[in-house]
């Protein structure tokens, strides 16, 4: 490695000190970290591995926003605000420019959302990230999978496909213009953690998730935990402008149902709460898109204009049943 293992942490992650309930942070066995009076802690990991969840080449900085980012979706997906995080970095080299443009775009995304490097672990190897994040809760008020009934509504944050549609054209199995290049390359390395959203809906929604492997997959999910089944409208799919731009050249409706990548929430809302999620989200307060229904059963159903509707298939898993 061109710069020391302890030195590399000196350098590019240990950089400033404090944080909220940070007792102590990096550079001893232990962080000691402090959970705000009257909370639960919330949990979450994800690993990112070259090749598979990026590609090996990519803008360093823009790897590092995409790891806290998916990671924090996590939490905004539970209603739990950011509070710390620990990095275990993988590295097949340390190349000082790579780690730059790494820990840049990783504090970038760290002061954004408001959470605190607090720890990790520093080895050789292929390309991998690993983040833990840490966020707080009240007990008792966590977004959860597995509390969605019959004749709840089914709503999706912000839009849906560009995830699949911008890493279809990273990959260049679809062109799309020069006007698009900046807007779909920032949907898949910069999105969104709907961490407001996550919060507003704490009090309204009965089951919430972050899609990551793509809507009809991930509302599975909520269906196996709440035995239930779901109706989506695929003609009330929200796209984006940029994605509906190219018409029938993509296949846009399937990639909102089965592409990953979006992080959105994906959330149920019993009747009596309905109107007030109707509120917030004709007062700009929430964006958010009624898409379908949770009906008894267990089968997740797609219906356009009222006919069945068959998607190609339902989602990224990697191991195959
Ligand atoms: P140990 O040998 O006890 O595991 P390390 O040498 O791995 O200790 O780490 C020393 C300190 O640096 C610890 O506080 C650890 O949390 C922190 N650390 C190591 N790697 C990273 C990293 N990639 N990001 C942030 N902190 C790190
Ligand atoms: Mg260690």
């Amino acid at each position: 490695m061109a710069v020391g293992e302890f030195e590399l942490i000196q350098q590019y992650f240990h950089r400033e000190a404090g944080g909220e309930g940070v007792v102590l942070g990096i550079g001893d066995d232990c962080a000691l970290l402090q959970v705000p009076e009257g909370k639960q802690l919330a949990v979450s990991m994800d690993t990112l591995i070259a090749d598979v969840h990026f590609p090996a080449n990519a803008d360093p900085g823009l790897i590092a926003e995409r790891a806290l980012r998916v990671n924090l979706s996590d939490l905004a997906a539970m209603g739990a605000e950011p509070l710390w995080f620990t990095l275990a970095l993988s590295l097949p080299e340390a190349d000082e420019h790579w780690l730059d443009s790494f820990s840049e775009g990783l504090f970038a995304a760290a002061h954004r959302y408001d959470c605190t490097l607090v720890g990790g672990d520093t080895t050789r190897g292929p390309l991998s990230i690993t983040i833990q994040v840490h966020g707080a809760l009240t007990p008792g008020k966590a977004l959860l999978r597995g509390n969605a009934s019959p004749g709840d509504r089914i709503f999706v944050t912000g839009k849906l496909g560009d995830g699949a549609a911008a890493l279809a054209a990273l990959e260049h199995r679809f062109e799309v213009q020069e006007e698009h290049v900046q807007y779909f390359a920032d949907q898949y390395y910069r999105p969104t953690p709907r961490l407001k959203e996550g919060q507003r809906l704490k009090s309204f929604a009965s089951a919430a998730l972050d899609i990551s492997d793509g809507l009809l997959a991930d509302l599975g999910h909520i269906c196996e935990q709440s035995l239930v089944g779901a109706e989506v409208a695929v003609e009330c799919l929200p796209i984006s402008e940029p994605l509906a731009f190219y018409g029938d050249q993509c296949p846009a409706l399937d990639w909102a149902l089965c592409g990953g990548d979006d992080y959105e929430l994906c959330f149920t809302v019993p009747e009596k709460n309905l109107s007030s999620v109707k509120a917030l989200i004709s007062m700009g307060e929430l964006v958010a898109t009624e898409i379908g229904e949770i009906v008894s059963g267990s089968q997740v159903l797609c219906k356009n204009f009222g006919e069945v509707y068959e998607p190609p298939h339902s989602g990224y898993q990697h191991f195959e049943p």
